[in-house]
């Protein structure tokens, strides 16, 4: 591929406009001599303003997600691509999130390029387990872990029955489920289905990955290691 369209699939501009930052001297290699739209591609070695070129696609990044972002593209309030860098979301292949959180979820969410990894994540079959913590309205009756882990409770207006979930109990009011399936709002619908109301919900794992001590409303690329602690 030409450095030109290699710059621009990043979303750093339109091909024309990357034609302009070459003309303009503005991309150089790492020792400051000026590229040009035709040189050969070696990703690492590229400087836009003497800035290194943002990662290129295979991209797979963890971010802990405050409450108040949605995840569509579409929402007309905060969502999700706010905390990342504005050129992220011009890129192609696009950057998409790796299933989604609800509005009032906060915690652990994984954003890819990579059609093949998005999917060995999220497909039913790879039964990735997902924890969260959830903080409870009422008191748990003691009873919850029991129903969970049966394989047998339907959510309402669902046919199929959940999978067996693990619960474990903090204290009263707080509980880490782990899921091997993701519908849709299903942590909230399980203990709805149990007469309790999740009053706030975080994810903390995915697979083997965990947020570490990333602050919250932050970003972080995710190495080889990474994706081979996720399954
Ligand atoms: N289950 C929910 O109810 N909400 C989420 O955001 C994730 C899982």
């Amino acid at each position: 591929m030409k450095l030109v369209k290699h710059i621009a699939n990043l979303g750093y501009g339109s091909r024309k406009d990357v034609q302009w930052m070459f003309r303009e001297g503005r991309i150089t290699d790492a020792a400051g001599e000026v590229l040009y739209a035709d040189d050969p591609l070696d990703h690492a070695n590229v400087r836009v303003d003497g800035e290194p070129l943002d990662p290129p696609p295979g991209l797979l990044l963890m971010l802990n997600k405050p409450v108040g972002y949605t995840c569509s593209t579409k929402d007309p309030g905060r969502i999700v691509y706010d905390l990342l860098p504005p050129r992220f979301r011009a890129r192609s292949p696009a950057l998409s999130t790796v299933g989604r959180l609800d509005r009032e979820t906060s915690g652990l969410l994984l954003f890819t390029d990579d059609g093949q990894l998005l999917h060995r994540i999220i497909a039913p079959k790879s039964k990735l387990p997902k924890v969260y913590l959830a903080t409870l309205a009422q008191d748990l009756r003691g009873d919850e872990a029991a129903t969970f882990a049966s394989g047998t409770l339907l959510l309402e207006s669902e046919n199929t029955p959940l999978l067996q979930a693990e619960l474990e109990v903090l204290d009263a009011r707080r509980a880490r489920l782990t899921l091997h399936e993701g519908r849709y709002h299903q942590v909230r619908r399980m203990f709805a289905a149990v007469g309790n109301h999740v009053e706030a919900l975080h994810r903390e794992r995915i697979g083997g990955l965990t947020l570490g001590a990333l602050p919250e409303g932050q970003w972080r690329p995710l190495s080889g290691g990474d994706v081979d602690a996720l399954f």
